[in-house]
């Protein structure tokens, strides 16, 4: 599941988000798009020929108040940091500058491989003007126009050819979850004291996934997790660690990896609008989720803190409802003794599978129940349906016209789908077709 991550990274004006949104939006399907990402997509998932990546835009991460080459250096360091593979962009435009050659100096310590892409060759008159570009010494530079759409093609068959080996990672049947949250809320805390429980057997982590900050525990049933790292997690005290993009960047990175997400909100300091950010992209993804509101123990408490903290809850993030919420310290440990069960229980339930005849039987009773909608004389005929995917559960219905199927009456179904099922945790997706 761990998809290839692709960085972008050139000083300002080149084009960066140029290429970026037309890499995922245009040339290439797009796999994944949220809402609330779009105003400042430095993250997102596509494809190209077939391989799913990531990419990232560097030139989106800025760092407060640092000057104008510090910034570019950060944001180099950040595509070391993270990528598989670094697309190095510069503008034959307005040629080679200062600012180009800063950046290849950072990129000469990259132990990665390094795409030269010179952007703005508009026509082929200006082909000519690549050649200086061989100067920064990272090979044949590949010529693109992010205005034209021309030459994305082959920098992406580079890129494709450069993604590492596949290792074929034994870590299928572990259950790989993440503490996400913005900075502060308590996530390295919660971590420690998880792996600090006496239940909790941690190992050290074997093969060589990118990230050797994932570790691994068994819990006193033998079950086995893969925690996946977030930015809160790792502080090696670089500055860019501390900005809002980067760790929002961070999460969606461990949201991808993840088939379990532990959204951390902080009792203390209530929910902010990057909470909802970086849980909407979790939900969009289809990953489990369980809410964990951390930071429990700073709350003068009386009979209905929890009913009233949990209504808040539920209001502002609507589309979670499926989550369940926990109410834990990582201060004083209360509660987490029962986050490894409830990991467990929503990775059963978002890989779970249900059978057609169980499933048609709960459909045939919610339409004698409640009968389908009708427009203009025309009755929604549901015939059948069946799961065609798991993580998360998938059913396709199949009807008579998709379009007679108003959301409120899908929304009907998907809870009595609930109320047969347990599907605690995870998103349940309908998608309704037209019967052949
Ligand atoms: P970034 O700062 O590197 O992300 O650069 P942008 O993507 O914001 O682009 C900077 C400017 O270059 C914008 O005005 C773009 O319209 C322009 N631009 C991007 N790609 C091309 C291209 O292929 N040809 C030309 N002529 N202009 C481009
Ligand atoms: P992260 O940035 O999300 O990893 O957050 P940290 O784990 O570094 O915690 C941020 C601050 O909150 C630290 O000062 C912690 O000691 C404090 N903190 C974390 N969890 C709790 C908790 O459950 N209760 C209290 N009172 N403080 C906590």
């Amino acid at each position: 599941m761990a998809y290839p991550l692709v960085a972008i990274v050139g000083r300002p004006n080149v084009g960066k988000s140029t290429i970026f949104n037309r890499v995922v939006g245009d040339r290439i399907s797009i796999v994944e798009d949220t809402p609330g990402v779009t105003r400042d997509r430095i993250y997102a998932r596509g494809e190209w020929l077939g391989r799913e990546f990531r990419l990232i835009d560097t030139g989106g991460i800025d760092i407060d108040d640092q000057p104008f080459m510090k910034q570019i250096t950060e944001q180099a360091e950040i595509a070391i940091d993270e990528a598989d593979v670094i697309i190095f962009m510069v503008s034959a435009l307005e040629g080679l500058t200062d600012a180009d050659e800063r950046v290849a100096k950072i990129l000469y310590k990259a132990d990665k491989p390094v795409i030269l892409a010179v952007n703005k060759v508009d026509n082929v008159e200006k082909r000519a003007e690549i050649f200086d570009f061989y100067a920064l010494g990272f090979g044949e530079p590949f010529p693109i126009s992010g205005a034209h759409g021309i030459g994305l093609g082959d920098m992406l068959d580079e890129v494709i050819k450069s993604f590492p080996e596949d290792t074929g990672d034994d870590d299928e049947d572990k259950i790989k979850f993440s503490f996400i949250g913005r900075p502060n809320v308590g996530k390295s805390s919660l971590v420690n004291a998880l792996l600090g429980e006496e239940r909790v057997i941690v190992s050290p982590i074997e093969g060589t996934t990118r990230d050797a900050i994932d570790t691994k525990f068994t819990d006193e049933d033998g079950d086995e997790f893969v925690m996946i790292d977030t930015a809160g997690i790792r502080k090696r005290g670089k500055v860019y660690e501390n900005t809002e993009k980067y760790s929002v960047m961070r999460a969606m990175r461990a949201i991808d990896d993840s088939n379990v997400i532990l959204m951390v909100l902080d009792a203390e300091t209530g929910i902010r609008d990057q909470d909802k950010h970086v849980a909407g992209y979790a939900h969009e993804a289809g990953r489990a989720i369980i809410l964990v509101v951390n930071k429990w123990d700073t709350l003068e408490k009386d009979n209905h803190t929890m009913q009233e903290f949990e209504e808040h809850i539920r209001n502002e993030f609507k589309y979670l409802d499926y989550a369940p919420i926990v109410f834990v310290s990582a201060k004083t440990h209360q509660r987490l003794d029962k986050l490894p069960a409830l990991i467990k229980a929503v990775n059963e339930n978002h890989k779970k599978r249900i059978s057609s005849s169980t499933l048609n039987e709960v459909l045939l009773d919610a339409i004698a129940t409640t009968p389908t909608p009708t427009v203009h004389g025309k009755r929604l005929r549901i015939y059948y349906g069946t799961q065609v995917a798991i993580q998360p559960p998938t059913f396709v219905i199949f009807v008579n016209d998709p379009e007679m199927m108003h959301f409120s009456y899908q929304r009907f179904l998907e809870n009595q789908i609930r109320n047969a099922f347990d599907f605690t945790g995870t998103p349940v997706h309908l998608i309704i077709r037209e019967r052949k």
